[in-house]
C-alpha cells in the first residue's frame, strides 16, 4: 500500500501501563470509540488489555459489537444511544442520563447493566442537578424491580487540561454532591469514574475508582508543557511515486499558491485530504524524506501532497514519513495538529478509511 498507518501495539500497551502506574491505584479504561481514535479497536482493545486496562469504552452499539465479535471479553460501557432505538447488547454496560432513557431500557425484559451520569459542567450527556434526584428516584425503583443494575455513577470534565480553571473544580464539588445523593438514594457501592487522560495524570483528586484514558493511550502528552513520557503508537507513512526536476518560477498545484523560487526536485506522495492530511496545513507541513525535513508545497489535493525535496537525491520508491514518534526527526502529530489549527484527536481519526492500518514492524498491509 502506498500510504499506511503502521499502528504499534507494544507502545499503547506500555502507554496503558504507564497510565496505571500514574493513577494511583484506579483501574483503567481504554477509550476505543471512533475505531480506536483511528488506530484499530481491535487491536488497541488487545493491546490495552494485555497492558491492563479493565475496561473498554465506546460510544455505539456499532462499536461494541466489533468488539465482541473478535472475541474481546472485557466489560464494554457504550454512551451514546437514543431511547427511542434502545440497543440491545447483553453483556455490554450502558450509560444513561435521563429517566426517559431508563424506562426505555427496563422495556428490554433482561437486567441492563447501566452507569448514571451526571451532568457536573460539561452541558452535554448527563443529568443536570436538578434532574438527578428523579433520576436516582426511577433507577431505585427499576432496581428494585430487577429491570437494571446500577454498576457506575460517572461524569465528564469540561477543561481538565488546565488544573487552574476554577469550573474544574466546580465540577470535582457537583460531581460529590450527585455521589452523595446516590447514596442517599440507595446505590450501594457504584464505579465512581470522571477522569479523562489529562485528570488521570495531573488531577489526583478526579481518580476515583477508575480513569478513562483516550488520547494518552495512543501516546499523545494531554497536558500543555508536561511530559509524561508517552510514546506515540502511529506512524503515518507513504512512497514517493513520482519526482522532477523544475525551473525557478514554476507553478505547483491548483491555484499555483506555491511558485518555485529556484531550481528544485518536486516528490509527489499519494496522500491528501481523504487520506486524512487537512488541506489547512499548506504552506506549513513538512514529511521526512532521506532523514531531511521537507516542506509540502502548493494546495492539498483530495489524494496527493507535492513535496519540495530541494537537491536531495530522492526518488520513486523512497519513503516519505508524514507523522510518527519523532525518533528521525519525523514530525508528530502534535505538530500536525498545531499546523491545523486543531487537536491531535482530530488529526487521527480523521485518517481516512482508504488508509490501511499496518501492524508494526513490518507487517503486510
Ligand atoms: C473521548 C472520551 C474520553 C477520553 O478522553 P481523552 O481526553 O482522549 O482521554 C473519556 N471520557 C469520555 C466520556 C469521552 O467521550
Amino acid at each position: 500500500m502506498l500510504t499506511r498507518a503502521l499502528v504499534d501495539p507494544e507502545a499503547i500497551e506500555r502507554n496503558t501501563a504507564l497510565l496505571l502506574r500514574a493513577a494511583g491505584g484506579a483501574a483503567l479504561m481504554a477509550v476505543v470509540k471512533a475505531n480506536g481514535f483511528g488506530h484499530g479497536a481491535v487491536e488497541v482493545a488487545r493491546a490495552a488489555v494485555a497492558g491492563g486496562a479493565s475496561w473498554l469504552g465506546v460510544t455505539s452499539a456499532a462499536e461494541a459489537r466489533e468488539l465482541r465479535a473478535a472475541g474481546i471479553r472485557a466489560p464494554i460501557l457504550m454512551w451514546l444511544w437514543a431511547p427511542d432505538d434502545v440497543p440491545d447488547l447483553a453483556d455490554v454496560d450502558v450509560s444513561v442520563s435521563s429517566a426517559e432513557a431508563l424506562e426505555a431500557l427496563a422495556r428490554i425484559g433482561r437486567p441492563v447493566s447501566v452507569h448514571l451520569k451526571a451532568d457536573t459542567g460539561l452541558s452535554r450527556g448527563g443529568a443536570t442537578a436538578a434532574e438527578w434526584p428523579h433520576l436516582l428516584t426511577v433507577a431505585a425503583k427499576l432496581q428494585a424491580a430487577g429491570f437494571i443494575t446500577v454498576r457506575g455513577i460517572w461524569s465528564h470534565l469540561a477543561n481538565a487540561e488546565n488544573p487552574d480553571d476554577p469550573a474544574l473544580h466546580r465540577q470535582l464539588i457537583a460531581f460529590g454532591h450527585a455521589r452523595a445523593e446516590a447514596a442517599a438514594a440507595g446505590i450501594v457501592d457504584p464505579l465512581i469514574h470522571l477522569a479523562n487522560s489529562a485528570a488521570a495524570l495531573h488531577l489526583p483528586p478526579a481518580r476515583f475508582d477508575l480513569v478513562r484514558a483516550g488520547i494518552a493511550l495512543y501516546g499523545v502528552e494531554p497536558v500543555p508543557g508536561r511530559v509524561f513520557g508517552l510514546r506515540p503508537a502511529m506512524t503515518l507513512e507513504s512512497t514517493v511515486i513520482l519526482t522532477k526536476r523544475v525551473g525557478p518560477g514554476t507553478g505547483v498545484s491548483y491555484g499555483h499558491d506555491h511558485v518555485a523560487d529556484r531550481e528544485t526536485t518536486l516528490a509527489l506522495v499519494p496522500a491528501g485530504y481523504a487520506d486524512g492530511v487537512p488541506r489547512r496545513v499548506a504552506g506549513r507541513a513538512e514529511v521526512l524524506i532521506h532523514g531531511r525535513r521537507r516542506p509540502i508545497v502548493g494546495r492539498i489535493a483530495m489524494d496527493q501532497v507535492v513535496v519540495d525535496a530541494g537537491d536531495l537525491p530522492v526518488r520513486a520508491g523512497d519513503r516519505a514519513v508524514l507523522f510518527g514518534p519523532g525518533d528521525a526527526g519525523e514530525p508528530t502529530v502534535a505538530e500536525w495538529a498545531d499546523w491545523a489549527g486543531t487537536n491531535p484527536h482530530e488529526i487521527l481519526t480523521g485518517i481516512g478509511p482508504r488508509v490501511p492500518r499496518c501492524p508494526r514492524p513490518g507487517g503486510a498491509c
